[in-house]
């Protein structure tokens, strides 16, 4: 037997030591007890695997300390703020659109109190939570009736569940993507209890590929946005027109995923041509369905517009219930969709439009700040180099956005260990890694972040 084990300190005479009450006082007895246990049966193991017994076991002082920190770490919160320089705006992991202060401000005022969520102040009775955003989107869209749920995904689930349920939808196979997320276009259709019938080919439909499709089965016609994956080159697919004759001749309804779902143009920022909502309603479209949290620029929800008949027919559905909108995404919905009226400039009020649109020259001149005090970080060697940021979140694939970066390199680190020495700080800093170097994009990180990203890496960098 190995003779060290009976060196081991007893659990319960360190519970009992002057140390553990302060401890004790901060995490309750039972976390700590369990702390110190687990400690000893590591070193036990250890022992047993014949190791020389741990540091921390021979030194009192160093054995608490261990254990503190152990304690401090399994009250730290995994769901935290990050600096994003990773260059993609949208970025779905790092939690999409950052919010504007205004939808900020309604979410925590309706978080705080009660309110006419379901309530008409009118006649005192029961009303519908469906109908405080619905004007709004109608303003901004054009369609005739609409609904909130939690997202994008659920609103075309409820909207196949509500209309196609037993039937068949049509679907060009240039247009059955998966998008990520295990959220793949045939297996949503599936899962609604309709069928699928593909049409066309991977890079060309055409008109009559839909029309010739059609039987007493058919429930609706369905296009969706490909997300981040383009058909370029030897392709074609009908246009919206095209499809809404085809659908109106005989009177099925036409449903478009649209996936991101812009409400202004953009391209007078440079940017291409991503499907305009009221656009989209204007060609024919029956129905649409988008995201809140993507070029929108609000919180997570799912927007379904369109044709009233349908619209009521979808929120008499259970599914919609089942994925109906929470108030406080409601109440930032509600604020965020304010902002595209006029006389307000949504470009410059919505967060992640501002970040898309912003002249190189403001991202220039945070690249230069950042760089000049990086200067007096020893080791630490920074270039500012060109960079091509992107929308993400599905949006706009083919399009980069120009932006500049601040390349890191460190002598004793490879980019590898840079990102993951940032993403280790507080807070932490998500970079790109792009041809061997570590890239702090300029472009996803705001003017207020820019004395946290410095300090970040004066502290990072610090022997
Ligand atoms: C992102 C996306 C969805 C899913 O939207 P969520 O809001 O993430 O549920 C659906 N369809 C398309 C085309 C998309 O780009």
């Amino acid at each position: 037997m190995n003779t060290s084990l009976r060196k081991l300190p007893k659990v319960q005479t360190l519970m009992d030591s002057a140390n553990a009450a302060p401890l004790i006082d901060v995490f309750g007895r039972e976390h700590v007890t369990e702390a110190v246990r687990e400690k000893i049966e590591r070193a036990r193991t250890k022992l047993l695997a014949d190791a020389p017994m741990p540091e921390a076991i021979l030194s009192e002082r160093l054995f608490w300390t261990d254990i503190s920190e152990t304690l401090d770490q399994s009250r730290e919160q995994s769901l935290k703020r990050v600096i994003n320089a990773s260059g993609i705006v949208i970025h779905t992991n790092l939690g999409r659109a950052p919010l504007a202060p205004e939808a900020i401000a309604a979410m925590s005022e309706i978080a705080s109190t009660y309110s006419t969520l379901e309530f008409e102040l009118d006649t005192g009775k029961r009303g519908s939570r469906h109908s405080h955003a619905e004007t709004l989107i109608c303003e901004l869209t054009g369609a005739k009736a609409a609904l909130v749920v939690n997202n994008c995904a659920g609103a075309i689930l409820t909207v196949l569940s509500a209309l196609a349920n037993h039937k068949e939808v049509i679907a060009s196979r240039g247009e059955l993507v998966e998008i990520g997320g295990s959220f793949r276009m045939p297996d949503v259709i599936t899962q609604s209890g309709a069928t699928l019938k593909e049409v066309g080919t991977t890079n060309k439909t055409h008109p009559a590929d839909y029309a010739d499709a059609i039987t007493e089965s058919t429930a609706l016609l369905l296009k969706s946005h490909t997300s981040n994956y383009a058909v370029v080159g030897f392709s074609a697919s009908p246009t919206r027109g095209q499809l809404a004759e085809i659908a109106k001749a005989n009177s099925l309804p036409l449903i478009e995923d649209l996936g991101s779902g812009v409400l202004v143009d953009l391209t007078p920022y440079g940017l291409p041509n991503e499907p305009v909502v009221k656009d989209v309603i204007a060609a024919g479209v029956d129905i649409v369905t988008f995201s809140g949290d993507k070029l929108l620029g609000g919180p997570q929800a799912g927007i379904i517009a369109g044709r009233k008949d349908l619209i009521d027919q979808i929120k008499r559905h259970p599914m919609a219930r089942a994925v109906r909108v929470d108030k406080l995404s409601l109440a930032a919905l509600i604020a965020t969709l304010e902002l595209y009226r006029a006389p307000s400039d949504p470009i410059a009020r919505i967060p992640v439009l501002r970040k898309i649109s912003e002249p190189i020259d403001l991202v220039r001149a945070r690249a230069e700040h950042l760089a000049d005090h990086c200067s007096s970080i020893e080791d630490l060697q920074t270039t500012i180099v060109p960079s091509k940021a992107r929308a993400g979140g599905g949006s706009l694939p083919l399009q980069d956005l120009p932006s500049l970066a601040l390349s890191l390199t460190h002598p004793d680190m490879s980019p590898d260990q840079l990102a993951e020495h940032l993403r280790a700080a507080c807070p932490p800093v998500i970079g790109r890694i792009s041809k061997e170097k570590l890239l702090i994009d300029l472009r996803t990180v705001s003017d207020e972040e820019i004395s946290d990203l410095s300090s970040v890496l004066t502290t990072a960098f610090s022997s």
